[in-house]
């Protein structure tokens, strides 16, 4: 063999200098530390410069730049532009804020890069603890099931598919939609999510499976309106399979009558669903957690962990009270994937059959730890914490002439406005729309908005860890500041 032969050159994406990556790489977490230690005294948000949007117009780069140069990029043109769910006055749509040390869980989840797909690995035992803690947090038995999800709506599209696989009076997994001689239907308020439209669209249900029941003026389900509707829809030879129960709604914060529904369930033999995307973490408070009573007798619930729980993107859970039912409806197995007895492909569980990933992130790894450091006590008077922190904003909101309460705020979601006598409600909604851009700009608070009764809203949702009281006489102060220069301009 000529000697030439055997000169080849083999590649790696490892460092070539170990000690300068480590180096950038523990100035990268000191960066990102102070970042987080300084929050508050930056602006909730600002607008990405014209700059840094043309930055990223570049072309494809072939080639490779020092990672310090790329690092330089991040903080010129990245880091100074995020959404601001991080700050303490950020309270807009429903946002988690993170932590330092769930941030370096997820660093280490990242740097050990494990797939939690499946197999002999130690992640599995991390995330089946998690979902049995979560398991016994809410009231549920040992024979449930869990899964750890990217977030809220894949939480609830589990839930409802493993719903109708149980409900399906035909073989659903061979047959599909087609096996179905009726119409399967699910029921939920009209203030339900919109991630549940999105799952029966899905499912291959249409968006006319889902019944849209009204709501009573705390915005939660009408009951009897539901019993009505379920009648009918029995009586017209459709099959309702599934009603999804809200614990705290996005648009008020209003949480369904759980009880109430588990027993429309159990009487009409219907799957139990509830979306506890915000309000199943009121089960961790000692103070609300009556507020979500009967949430324990769902057959699955959806929830976030970035949400109410501060972890950091991307997470969230589904539990299914009857595991085997979980299984059934997911699991597959192919020659590739089979599961051994010893070696890496053993293990008890494998979460891709209990979801529709196969390959997933170490996600588990940041709850467990966030759970392990602070305890859960700790997360329940947070849970508490903001809740009072809303009722607070409406003691000020009540108070003051120049504002209005659009809605009941029971719980951790406010929605108001700035009224003033001269204008009507069609002056109103463009005052308070142009109001929030303008509060956006400033960088002193983030609400969001919606529309209620026709009445555009300044929404405030507290799922911060950062907010303390004070940031709302700030937030009240800056709107009444902002709705009286627009009152005056408008001259
Ligand atoms: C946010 C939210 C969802 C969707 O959750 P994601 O994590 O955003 O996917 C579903 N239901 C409710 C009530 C929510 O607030």
């Amino acid at each position: 063999m000529q000697r030439d032969s055997l000169t080849y050159t083999e590649e790696t994406l490892d460092p070539s200098d170990w000690s300068a990556n480590k180096a950038l790489g523990v100035e990268m977490v000191n960066d990102m530390m102070q970042f987080l230690q300084t929050v508050r005294d930056r602006a909730t948000w600002q607008p990405p410069s014209e700059r840094a949007k043309q930055h990223f117009n570049a072309g494809i780069p072939f080639d490779g730049m020092a990672l310090e140069k790329v690092y330089d990029e991040f903080k010129q043109y990245i880091l100074p532009f995020p959404t601001g769910n991080i700050h303490p006055r950020f309270w807009g749509w429903v946002m988690g804020n993170g932590s330092s040390s769930a941030m370096l869980a997820d660093m280490l989840a990242s740097g050990i890069n494990l797939n939690q797909g499946g197999g002999n690995q130690m992640g599995g035992r991390v995330e089946t603890q998690v979902i049995n803690w979560f398991k016994k947090l809410f009231g549920f038995p040992d024979a449930a099931s869990g899964l750890v999800v990217s977030g809220g709506s894949m939480a609830n599209l589990i839930g409802i598919t493993v719903a109708r696989f149980v409900k399906a009076d035909f073989d659903l997994r061979k047959e599909g939609v087609y096996g179905s001689k009726k119409r399967m239907l699910v029921y939920a308020s009209s203030e339900v999510h919109n991630c549940t439209n999105k799952a029966v669209e899905l499912l291959g249900l249409g968006s006319d499976s889902l019944r849209l029941i009204p709501v009573n003026d705390q915005y939660e389900m009408d009951l009897d309106a539901l019993a009505v509707q379920i009648k009918k829809d029995r009586e017209s030879g459709m099959q309702p399979f599934c009603i999804v129960g809200n614990a705290v709604t996005v648009n008020t914060g209003a949480v369904d009558d759980l009880n109430a529904i588990a027993d429309i369930c159990e009487k009409e033999n219907l799957w139990f669903h509830v979306d506890g995307a915000i309000g199943a973490m009121l089960a961790l408070s000692e103070k609300y957690h009556h507020v979500i009573k009967g949430m324990e007798r769902a057959d699955s619930i959806a929830f976030d962990l970035h949400k109410w729980m501060y972890i950091p993107y991307e997470a969230g859970c589904i539990l299914v009270r009857k595991g085997m039912q979980h299984y059934q409806t997911f699991s597959m197995h192919a020659d590739y994937l089979a599961h051994e007895d010893r070696g890496v492909a053993a293990g008890d569980i494998w979460f891709s059959d209990y979801g529709v990933e196969l390959s997933r992130g170490f996600k588990a790894l940041k709850i467990w730890m966030s759970m392990k450091e602070h305890g859960i006590k700790k997360f329940g008077r947070l849970v508490t914490q903001n809740v009072e922190q809303v009722q607070y904003l409406k003691a000020l909101v009540v108070a003051n002439k120049k504002l209005e309460l659009l809605a009941p705020a029971p719980m951790n979601i406010l929605c108001f406005r700035y009224i003033i006598a001269s204008k009507n409600e069609e002056q109103l909604n463009a005052l308070n729309k142009e109001l929030l851009l303008r509060l956006h700009e400033s960088g002193v608070a983030v609400p969001s908005y919606t529309v209620l009764h026709g009445k555009y809203a300044l929404r405030v949702a507290n799922t911060n860890h950062r907010t303390q009281r004070e940031d709302f006489d700030v937030l009240i102060n800056k709107v009444i500041e902002l709705g009286d220069d627009l009152v005056e301009e408008k001259k």
